[in-house]
C-alpha cells in the first residue's frame, strides 16, 4: 500500500495549506473527495474485519474496533473543529454458534441461519418428516393465512419457498399449524443465499428455521409429490444476550446549533461479512466528507455527522437516537441525508424520499444526473435509518445504490469486500452528498419545516408502530414479545 500511503501524506501537505478562515462552499467540497482517500477507509474497515473474525457486527470486537476508527478521526484529528460523542446503549444480541439440516439419506446440506433464529432442541435436533407446501411467487408463498387453510403440519419439518413476505411470518403461520421447524428454500439457485432476520422483537414467537438452495428443495419436493415419505434433521444451536453499542455523533463547532445539517450512515455490518459496500461506503462518504468540511469556516449551518449502531439489527441505533431527541432539538435538524449503501458493483442510483423531502431529491440529483447516470426514484419503505427521521417529520432523503442481485450479488455475505465496490459510482455518490451538504450548509431555501402536524404522510402511520416498538426496545433490551411487521432490511 505504498502508493496510498504516499497519495494520503501529499493530500496532508495540500490540506495544511488551506486557510482555517477559507470559506466552505459546495465546489470545495466536492473538489476534495477522490476515490484513494474512499480506497484507504474502506481498506481500513476491511481490515478491521478481517482482524476480527470477518465481521463488524453490532455486539461484536469489530463493531467496537470500528467505532475507534472513526473516533480516531472525528474527535482525535479533528478535535479542534469537530465536537464529538459518542451514544451508548444496550440491546439483544444474537449469534446462531451451530446449524445444520441432515437431508434423507443422512447427507449434510448446505444452509443459511437468519438472525434471531430460535434454537432446536439440543443436541439432538428436530428430525421429522418433510411437509412440502405450494408456492406463489407472486403474492409470496405461505404469506397469507389463507394459504395455510387445511394444512395440518403438526410434529412436521414444513418446506416453503422463501420471497416476498418477511420469513417471519412465514414462521408464525408454521407454528401456528403445529410445525416442529421450517425448512425455508431460497428463491434463486446456488449457495449465494443472503442472510434475512427474524427481527429481536419475534423472540419467543417463532419455530427454528434452516434456508436451503433451491435445487436441493427442487429434487426433495419431486420425490414429495411422487408419495416417498423424507424424513430430515433441523439442528439450531442459538444464543442470545444483551450488549452494550454505540452510535457516533460529531459536529462541527462551527455553524448556528438550531440549523442542524445532518448526514447518517450505519458503521455495523451483518454476522456474515465486512460490510464494505454495505454499509462501509456510507461510513466512508461521512468521514471524507467530514475530513473536507473541517478545513472550512464561514457556513452559518452547523454540520452533523452519524454513524449508526446495529442498523442491522432493525434500526436499533438512528431510532434511539431519534426517539431521544426532544421536539425542540428534532426542530433544530432541518434537514437528514441517509447514505445506505452507495457503492454496489453494479449501481442504480435510487432517490428515496418522501412528502417532505423538499429539495432534497434535486440537491442529490441534478449533481448525479450531471454526471451522465440516470436516477431513479423510490418511496422510504423503513428499511433503513431514515425512518426514525422520517417518524419525526424531518426534511429527508436517501442515496441507494442497490441491494441483491443485479445490484450487489454479495448483500450481506462474507464477498462484501473491497472487490465489492463500484468506485466510479461510489466517487459520483460521495460528490453527490458533498456537494449537497455544501449547498443546504449556506442556504435552507427549499427545505420545508419539520411536519409536526401532517397526520397521514405516506408511509408514515405505516411505519410509526414499529419505531414506537424498536425504540423501546433498544432502551430497555428486553424480550418484549410485541405484535409487529419487521420495518428493517432483509426480513423477506
Ligand atoms: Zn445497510
Amino acid at each position: 500500500m505504498k502508493f496510498t500511503t504516499w497519495a494520503a501524506a501529499s493530500a496532508l501537505l495540500f490540506g495544511s495549506t488551506v486557510s482555517a478562515s477559507d470559506p466552505l462552499t459546495s465546489a470545495k467540497l466536492v473538489a476534495d473527495i477522490n476515490q484513494v482517500e474512499l480506497q484507504r477507509v474502506l481498506w481500513a474497515l476491511n481490515k478491521i474485519a478481517r482482524d476480527n473474525g470477518g465481521t463488524r457486527a453490532f455486539g461484536t470486537p469489530g463493531y467496537k474496533a470500528s467505532v475507534d476508527y472513526v473516533l480516531e478521526r472525528a474527535q482525535t484529528r479533528f478535535g479542534k473543529q469537530m465536537d464529538t460523542y459518542v451514544q451508548s446503549f444496550n440491546f439483544t444480541y444474537d449469534e446462531t454458534r451451530e446449524i445444520s439440516v441432515t437431508g434423507p439419506e443422512g447427507e449434510d446440506v448446505y444452509v443459511v441461519s437468519p438472525q434471531y433464529n430460535p434454537s432446536t432442541p439440543l443436541p439432538g435436533g428436530i428430525t421429522a418428516s418433510l411437509l412440502n407446501t405450494p408456492v406463489n411467487d407472486e403474492t409470496g408463498s405461505m404469506c397469507e393465512a389463507a394459504q395455510w387453510d387445511g394444512i395440518d403440519a403438526t410434529g412436521k419439518l414444513v418446506l416453503v419457498k422463501r420471497g416476498i413476505c418477511p420469513v417471519a411470518d412465514k414462521l408464525k403461520f408454521a407454528k401456528a399449524k403445529g410445525a416442529l421447524g421450517v425448512v425455508l428454500y431460497n428463491q434463486t439457485p446456488g449457495t449465494d443465499i443472503s442472510t434475512p432476520t427474524l427481527s429481536a422483537d419475534n423472540i419467543g414467537l417463532l419455530i427454528p428455521v434452516g434456508i436451503i438452495p433451491l435445487e436441493v428443495a427442487t429434487a426433495w419436493i419431486a420425490r414429495l409429490e411422487a408419495g416417498e415419505d423424507l424424513v430430515v434433521k433441523l439442528l439450531v444451536d442459538a444464543v442470545s444476550d444483551t450488549r452494550e453499542t454505540w452510535n457516533v455523533i460529531s459536529e462541527t463547532k462551527e455553524g448556528d446549533p438550531n440549523n442542524v445539517i445532518m448526514l447518517g450512515a450505519h458503521l455495523d455490518s451483518v454476522q456474515e461479512g465486512p460490510g464494505i459496500n454495505d454499509d462501509g461506503s456510507g461510513t466512508a462518504a461521512l468521514l471524507e466528507i467530514m475530513g473536507s468540511v473541517k478545513k472550512y469556516k464561514g457556513f452559518p449551518h452547523k454540520i452533523r455527522f452519524a454513524w449508526w449502531a446495529a442498523e442491522e439489527s432493525g434500526l436499533v441505533g438512528s431510532l434511539y437516537y431519534t426517539e431521544h431527541l426532544s421536539p425542540a432539538e428534532a426542530d433544530k435538524i432541518k434537514f437528514y441525508f441517509n447514505y445506505d449503501m452507495i457503492a454496489s458493483p453494479f449501481p442504480k442510483y435510487e432517490i428515496s424520499s418522501y412528502e417532505n423531502s423538499g429539495i432534497g431529491v434535486s440537491l442529490l440529483e441534478d449533481y448525479i444526473v450531471a454526471q451522465g447516470k440516470e436516477v431513479e426514484y423510490a418511496e422510504f419503505d423503513g428499511r433503513s435509518d431514515y425512518a426514525g427521521f422520517v417518524d419525526l417529520g424531518i426534511p429527508t432523503v436517501g442515496l441507494f445504490t442497490g441491494d441483491g442481485a443485479p445490484w450487489d450479488p454479495c448483500y450481506h455475505q462474507a464477498c462484501d469486500d473491497l472487490d465489492n465496490i463500484n468506485w466510479e459510482g461510489f466517487l459520483i455518490n460521495t460528490k453527490a452528498a458533498a456537494n449537497a451538504l455544501g449547498i443546504l450548509a449556506h442556504s435552507l431555501e427549499g427545505v420545508p419545516p419539520r411536519a409536526t402536524t401532517t397526520p397521514n404522510l405516506r408511509g408514515r402511520s405505516k411505519l410509526h408502530h414499529s419505531f414506537r416498538r424498536w425504540a423501546a426496545l433498544a432502551e430497555h433490551a428486553q424480550h418484549e414479545h410485541m405484535c409487529s411487521h419487521g420495518s428493517k432490511k432483509a426480513v423477506v
